[in-house]
């Protein structure tokens, strides 16, 4: 089945819903969006041929949604990515899928345009806010999307890369049905009246869930120029009210910071979804008394999209006491449609309480890195998508995440786990941001540093932190070099790169601290 069926089935059901929406501007219903498609659809296929790969980098515009719409229902496979990223990093997703064509925006196009001839298979850089590109709406010969079998590529991911390049986790058809059958199964189909704003770059987490929203018959907003800081978001959701909104930690903390001056201005938010980097519990905490239950979390990862364990809105809300900590501490149940394992060094299923790498199975998984036959097979094995992430069970099949296997430190032969030393860290209220990293070290292998932003610019006495790792953790787990900074290197998706915080502290003069 092409997924996008799914829209012709909300046209067919509410045709006239409201649709999309740019900023406070209603643009379209659903009988109108599902046109726009169509006719786009048509004129891509005077460009690109059944199974062409197309890149879209470019912010999020209204035309995002109806070019992956448009290009799914013309059976091409769309590769988004993040329009933050560098033009020799977006040569990097175009080589490798053989994209023909690249889609961007009038701040981006100029960049853009020099990978045509560097790059074999590319045959033009179109913005979407030419008129080149509105030309492409013609009138469709044929309503019906292309024929797609489930196993047919739709999407194509480009991993965040914050190890090694990124590599293209190809999605098919039936993987991105999954995801959204299950995100409407264990998150609510959305209730009447609801939008999702698209403030998340529509290249990730935001664009995979329009799917399930489109199937939902919800709004879709994409945030206008003046819309995108937090109090800006927060402005859009009080407009259209039930509003749901995925947000990385990093900009959900700045939505509570602005939530908490006047929690009127929470009351549009239906639910935030959060995910794709940890949240650390005093965060999420903080988050839940200033916004009160409407935050629910995914776990995921771009081979596995949108799904793996997750939260539900009303089990934070109902849990209280020690069940409500380990709630907040967890990366939650494991999610319809997939069967979620943990297995340790052997290979071997780990029992309850033993940590070990998370791997999953299940429709929504990908097909396989795209080109790449040495990394599929050593991610996808004995049908186990394995996901890098250390993670262990407990008894009643909650789920918690220790770190990415790649970042555990390993000092004097001892593992450490930056993330455990990272809450603790992050308890101290003076603290911002925390990265904890291993640094190279003669004697011991690899030593622990941690690199600190205070909150608001305050100063932080290095004995506090290292009294409160002493009260807290394993005398070998605390650093043993503090390092004070204004801000951490973050990749486009806002997610901390441990490899340049590692090669920052390497250059940094250090305030050096033994304790
Ligand atoms: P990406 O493929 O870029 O979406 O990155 C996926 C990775 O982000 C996962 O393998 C996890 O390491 C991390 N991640 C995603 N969601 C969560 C979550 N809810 N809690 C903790 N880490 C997460």
């Amino acid at each position: 089945m092409n997924v996008a069926l799914l829209l012709s089935r909300s046209a067919s059901i509410t045709p006239s819903a409201p649709a999309l929406a740019h900023g406070r501007e209603l643009l379209l219903d659903y009988s109108g969006l599902w046109r726009r498609v169509t006719m786009l659809s048509e004129g891509l296929g005077q460009i690109a041929e059944p199974g062409d790969r197309i890149v879209v980098a470019m912010k999020n515009l209204p035309d995002y949604l109806v070019l992956i719409f448009a290009a799914l229902h013309r059976g091409l496979i769309i590769v988004p990515v993040n329009s933050a990223l560098q033009v020799r990093e977006v040569e990097h997703c175009v080589a490798d899928s053989g994209a023909v064509i690249c889609f961007s925006d009038a701040d981006h196009v100029g960049g853009l345009a020099t990978l045509l001839g560097k790059v074999d298979t590319l045959r033009a850089v179109i913005d979407v806010e030419s008129a080149g590109f509105q030309a492409l709406y013609v009138e469709p010969t044929d309503q019906m999307p292309a024929e797609k079998q489930s196993q047919d590529p739709a999407w194509i991911f480009y991993t965040s890369g914050t190890t090694g390049k990124p590599k293209g986790a190809t999605l098919s058809h039936g993987a991105l049905r999954a995801m959204a059958t299950a995100q409407l199964c264990d998150y609510g189909t959305p209730s009447d009246g609801a939008c999702i704003v698209h403030h998340a770059p529509l290249s990730h987490a935001s664009g995979l869930l329009a799917i399930p929203f489109t199937a939902g018959g919800a709004l879709h907003v994409i945030p206008g120029p003046d819309d995108r800081s937090a109090e800006g978001v927060l402005g859009l959701t009080s407009h259209w009210r039930n509003a749901y909104l995925f947000s990385a930690p990093t900009f959900l903390n700045r939505l509570v910071a602005c939530a908490s001056a006047s929690l009127a201005v929470a009351s549009g938010i239906e639910t935030i979804f959060f995910g794709g980097a940890p949240m650390y519990v005093e965060d999420l905490a903080r988050a839940l008394a200033v916004l009160g239950p409407r935050l629910a979390q995914i776990y995921g990862q771009g081979e596995s999209p949108m799904t793996i364990s997750g939260v539900p809105a009303h089990a934070y809300g109902s849990a209280s006491g020690e069940a409500l900590g380990r709630l907040m501490a967890s990366a939650g149940w494991v999610r319809s449609g997939v069967e979620v394992a943990i297995l340790d060094d052997n290979g071997e299923r780990a029992l309850a309480g033993k940590p070990g790498m998370v791997v999953v199975r299940g429709d929504v998984v990908m097909s396989s890195y795209w080109n790449m036959p040495e990394a599929t097979a050593s991610t996808l094995v004995g049908g186990w998508l394995h996901t890098g992430d250390i993670g262990v069970f407990d008894e009643n099949g909650l789920l918690s995440l220790i770190d990415r296997a790649k970042e555990v430190i390993i000092s004097g032969g001892l593992n450490v786990y930056p993330r455990e030393v990272e809450e603790v860290l992050l308890s101290h209220p003076d603290v911002g941001e925390v990265s904890v990293v291993g640094l190279p070290d003669a004697e011991w292998g690899e030593i622990i540093a941690a690199a600190v932003v205070p909150r608001d610019g305050l100063t932080i006495k290095l004995k506090e932190l290292d009294a409160l790792c002493l009260e807290s953790i394993a005398r070998f787990k605390r650093p043993k070099k503090y390092f004070f900074l204004n801000e951490l290197p973050k990749s486009a998706y806002g997610k901390i790169l441990k490899r340049e915080v590692v090669s920052l502290l390497l250059s940094e003069t250090h305030n050096n601290f033994a304790g």
